[in-house]
């Protein structure tokens, strides 16, 4: 064996030995199954999903397309109840969606009202939580941070895909949760936007210090984002493999991507994802 693949192999193991490890967990998915329907319609989404998210971590959770990301996520979040199996928040179970949990969906453009400014969206859900000058200012923050800063009273048709998800970004990010869940955020944006939307999300997670939930089906954005990527099964999912990307922060989309242990690792996950080995 080459002195360069051995390192890469001592990366590898270490990636998935330490993928197993517990932390103090912030989330605890203890063996989630979910199955649709009854009867001659009954179809099994889920079958034994069980990880730990740590606080300030970016986890990825990736498999296939159909293999149950989302109606994992929906159970995550409480919005759907798991036919098995628990998810808790600070060792307490989530029955419904909890306050300090944001969401980000795929389609920007069903989670935007669009009869509401861009100002109006963002400020949505802190309606209840803030008086009006600090809606305003922390409204004004987070369109700030997601480079919206002079669209505020816009409407989201009036913008672009890319801007569309920046909104969404930004409500979440006023809201301040603690955990994010995201569900292929940038599946529906262009190559570019995506490229720049990934960073975004990266230097927000580091900035707030957000735990981040975030699924994808996209094998290089999870190695470039995740600290841990959860590999699920194709469906009904179970989980594969837990794999540490120990890869140096801050990331950067050309120096990152062209680490040898970047492909190693990109590499090991698609051969879980895809049954090579
Ligand atoms: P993914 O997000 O990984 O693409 P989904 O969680 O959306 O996968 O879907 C997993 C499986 O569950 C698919 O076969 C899908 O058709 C099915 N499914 C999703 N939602 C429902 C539902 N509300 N009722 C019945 N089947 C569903
Ligand atoms: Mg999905």
């Amino acid at each position: 064996m080459s002195n360069t693949s051995k390192v890469h192999d001592d990366v590898l193991s270490r990636a998935v030995r330490s993928g197993g490890e517990r932390g103090t967990a912030i989330v605890e998915v203890d063996h989630i199954a979910k199955t649709y329907g009854s009867g001659a319609k009954m179809h099994e989404a889920v079958r034994d999903v069980a990880f730990d998210a740590r606080p300030g971590e970016f986890l990825c959770v990736v498999g296939p397309s159909g293999c149950g990301k989302t109606t994992l996520l929906r159970c995550l979040s409480g919005l759907m109840p798991p036919t098995s199996g628990e998810v808790r928040l600070h060792g307490r179970a989530i029955t419904s969606p909890p306050p300090q949990m944001g969401l980000v969906f795929q389609e920007y453009n069903r989670s935007l009202f669009p009869w509401m400014s861009v100002r109006r969206n963002v400020e949505q859900p802190l309606r209840k939580r803030l008086g009006k000058a600090d809606r305003r200012t922390a409204v004004d923050e987070a369109l700030a941070a997601v480079g919206l800063t002079g669209h505020e009273e816009k409407y989201p048709w009036q913008l672009s895909g890319g801007m569309q998800q920046r909104v969404a970004i930004a409500r979440a990010i006023a809201y301040r949760p603690e955990i994010l869940l995201m569900d292929e955020p940038f599946a529906s944006v262009d190559a570019q936007t995506r490229i720049e939307l990934e960073d975004l999300v990266l230097e927000v997670c580091a900035t707030y210090g957000i735990t981040i939930l975030f699924v994808t089906h996209d094998i290089d954005e999870a190695v470039y984002l995740a600290d841990r990527i959860v590999v699920l099964s194709p469906p009904p999912c179970v989980v594969k493999e837990i794999v540490t990307i120990d890869l140096p922060r801050p990331r950067d989309q050309i120096a990152t991507k062209a680490l040898a242990e970047y492909s190693e690792l990109r590499k090991h996950v698609f051969e879980q994802i895809v049954g090579r080995h």
